[in-house]
Formats: C-alpha cells, sequence, structure tokens
C-alpha cells in the first residue's frame, strides 16, 4: 500500500480543483485581492454555516483570536485563562493581545479544558477564558458561562479545530464570540493562511473589523492602533468552494472515526471521550499509548508507524508551560498533570475525508505491529 498521510490536501483540491480555477480567473479579472466580493460571500456563508450573526476574515487564526481577545477588551494588565495542552497559538495570541498567560489542565477524559479549574483561577483581573475546542469537539461553554454569571469575563471560543462542530445543536460562537483558522490541513483549510472571527454581536464583529484594518473601516481614518490582518479574495474562493462541502466532509471523517473506533478496539490505546451532546467533527484521531510517563514507548510507536508509510503525528508533544517560549510562566513542571502525562502518550493517527477502509485497516495493522514491537 503507498504511504498514507496524515492529511491529504491533494485529494481535498481534486474535489473542488474547477471551481477553485474558475473563481482564481474572476478574482485576478476583478484584480479584488484583498477583500472584495469573494470575501463579504464567504463571509455571509459562514456566518450562515455556523449559525452565528457575523463572520470578520483575517489572515490567519492566531490573528483571529488576538483580535477577538482585543475586542472584548483583553489587553495590558489582563489576565486570559487557557488549558496547558494546546497549540502554541492559543497562548501567544494571549501575549500578543499584551495580556498574561494563565493555565489550566485538562479533564483527565476528554482533554477539555478543565472547567472548575478555570473557574477557580478567575482573579479581579481576569479578562477572558480561552476554552479550546481541541481535536473536533466543542468544549462545555454552557459550563463555564453558568459559573462566571455575573462577573465581567469573556469567553473567547478557540475554534481552530471544530468548523462544523456543535454542542447541544449549536456551533462555536453561537451567543459570544469564536476564533477560527483555515491553515491549509484544518477541517476547512484555505490555499495559504487565513482565519476568521464570528460573533453574535454586529459591535464585536465590527471591533475586530476594524482593529484587523490599521485600525479604521475609511481609508486614513484610524480610530485605534490596529494590525493588518485581512482576508484575501483568492483564499476566499478556495474557501468557498470546500464550504459548500464541508458538512459532507465531516459526515466522511465521523464514518472514518467511528471504524477507527472499531478496528482499535481490541489493541491497548486509549483515546479522549466525546462529551454527550457534542456533534464530534475529527479535526484529529487522537490515540493514547501507555507508558511510563516518559515519550519512550510512543515514539517508539511513532518511528514504526511512520517506517510502515503511515503518516502519524503528535498533537501536541510539550504543553504551553514547558515550552521555551513561556519559559517565564511561573507554574513550573508539575503544575498540571492531567496536560504532562498526556503529552508523551498522545498519537495522532491520519485522518481526513477520502481515507479509504483500507487505509484504515492498514493503520490499524501498523499499529498493532507497532505496540506489540
Ligand atoms: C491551528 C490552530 C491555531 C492557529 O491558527 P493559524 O491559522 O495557524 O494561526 C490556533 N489554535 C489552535 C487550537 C489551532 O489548532
Amino acid at each position: 500500500m503507498p504511504p498514507i498521510p496524515l492529511v491529504d490536501l491533494a485529494a481535498a483540491h481534486a474535489e473542488v480543483a474547477e471551481e477553485v480555477e474558475s473563481g482564481f480567473k474572476r478574482v485576478i479579472g476583478d484584480t479584488a485581492f484583498i477583500g472584495g466580493a469573494e470575501v463579504a460571500a464567504f463571509e455571509q456563508e459562514y456566518a450562515r454555516f455556523t449559525g452565528v450573526g457575523h463572520c470578520v476574515g483575517v489572515a490567519n487564526g492566531t490573528d483571529a483570536l488576538e483580535l477577538a481577545l482585543r475586542a472584548v477588551g483583553v489587553g495590558p494588565g489582563s489576565e486570559v485563562i487557557l488549558p496547558a495542552n494546546t497549540f502554541i497559538a492559543t497562548a501567544e495570541a494571549v501575549a500578543r493581545a499584551g495580556a498574561r498567560v494563565v493555565l489550566v489542565d485538562c479533564d483527565p477524559d476528554s482533554y477539555l479544558i478543565d472547567v472548575p479549574a478555570a473557574l477557580a483561577a478567575v482573579t479581579p483581573a481576569t479578562r477572558a477564558i480561552v476554552p479550546v475546542h481541541l481535536y473536533g469537539q466543542l468544549a462545555p461553554v454552557e459550563e463555564l458561562r453558568a459559573g462566571l454569571a455575573g462577573r465581567d469575563v469573556a469567553i473567547v471560543e478557540d475554534a481552530a479545530q471544530c468548523q462544523g462542530a456543535t454542542r447541544n445543536g449549536r456551533g462555536a460562537g453561537a451567543g459570544g464570540i469564536a476564533a477560527t483558522s483555515f491553515y491549509p490541513g484544518k477541517n476547512l483549510g484555505a490555499y495559504g493562511d487565513a482565519g476568521a472571527v464570528v460573533a453574535d454581536d454586529a459591535g464585536l464583529a465590527t471591533a475586530v473589523r476594524t482593529l484587523g484594518s490599521h485600525g479604521g473601516l475609511t481609508k486614513y481614518v484610524h480610530e485605534v492602533i490596529g494590525v493588518n490582518s485581512r482576508l484575501d479574495g483568492l483564499q476566499a474562493v478556495v474557501l468557498r468552494a470546500k464550504l459548500a462541502r464541508l458538512a459532507g466532509w465531516n459526515a466522511l471523517r465521523r464514518a472514518a472515526a467511528q471504524r477507527y473506533h472499531e478496528l482499535l478496539a481490541p489493541l491497548e490505546v486509549g483515546r479522549p471521550t466525546t462529551l454527550p451532546g457534542n456533534e464530534h467533527v475529527w479535526h484529529i484521531y487522537c490515540v493514547r499509548i501507555p507508558s511510563d510517563g516518559t515519550p519512550a514507548r510512543r515514539d517508539r510507536v511513532l518511528a514504526a508507524l511512520h517506517a510502515a508509510g503511515v503518516g502519524a503525528a503528535i498533537h501536541y508533544p510539550v504543553p504551553v508551560h514547558l515550552t521555551p517560549a513561556f519559559a517565564d510562566l511561573t507554574p513550573a513542571a508539575g503544575a498540571f498533570p492531567q496536560a504532562e502525562r498526556l503529552a508523551p502518550e498522545i498519537l495522532s493517527l491520519p485522518i481526513y475525508p477520502q481515507l479509504t477502509a483500507d487505509q484504515q485497516e492498514a493503520v490499524a495493522s501498523a499499529l498493532s505491529a507497532a505496540l506489540a514491537g
């Protein structure tokens, strides 16, 4: 069997190639390279898709998080709470907004933010909590919201991994604000960097758009010090073509995940639980290789999978507080036992809509052999 990649962007492109080509011609014909009709149409379509009132396209997911945080009032002197087991960008966005990163541990079963720990970390300086919808399922935002009742703390959802996911029938950002990434490998991926903020409140959406357009919506009128973070017309073409297929693609991911559950049931591997009420979109299929607390066994399994042509990966190998970039955070090793226990044991298997049953069987037998080896 030919190698099985972690994600197959060529297979996704094949499905949209014609639309992308004609769309690119349209954008080039109109020279609408930044903003323009394609971007406006995508923003409307994505807002409708997520069931949130407004969508603002930006340059990438990290910017989307930063601008959403700034729009809700996060700045110097603020504290922002986020889980230790996330992609570094979640923490970078907080730091770039000028605020202090306050990490909390994750739930040992779902690997999502530990809600009681997050609520316990709130201080008078806390301006926001960033739940990360890790691997494609939504964190229990309603529990955070209930716990924050009466306090002036915003919830800014990191929805980079969950395009199309719902919790109790609602998408990320419903009734609040969420930031997402259209990095090529995400469930909805552009052909370069792209991202968006969705918000139900029109004022918040306008604040994000203003911050991302050099601090003003009228040329040469700058109300605040903003940044340059906008969505390109060519990327909007790709995103519109893929968005039209996303619900179907997510259904195929769910079917693939179900097949993995069955194929891997006899193996000695764990995996995160899916919370009741969640419609998961399986951005990542994570398995957990029981170990002695060091990454040695997981790394051996990973190397064996690579040798067998299986493009497995790790999301993420080092919790935020143990990265050199955030070494000045107060918590030291041992501060977040769940996140630290997970990091040396987790492994992500290939998953994408076009993954075949035969490929999944090959992945399962490679994993079985690797675990025995
Ligand atoms: C991808 C990702 C981001 C950042 O998105 P970019 O578009 O790469 O800037 C942020 N948070 C999480 C959880 C992600 O997976």
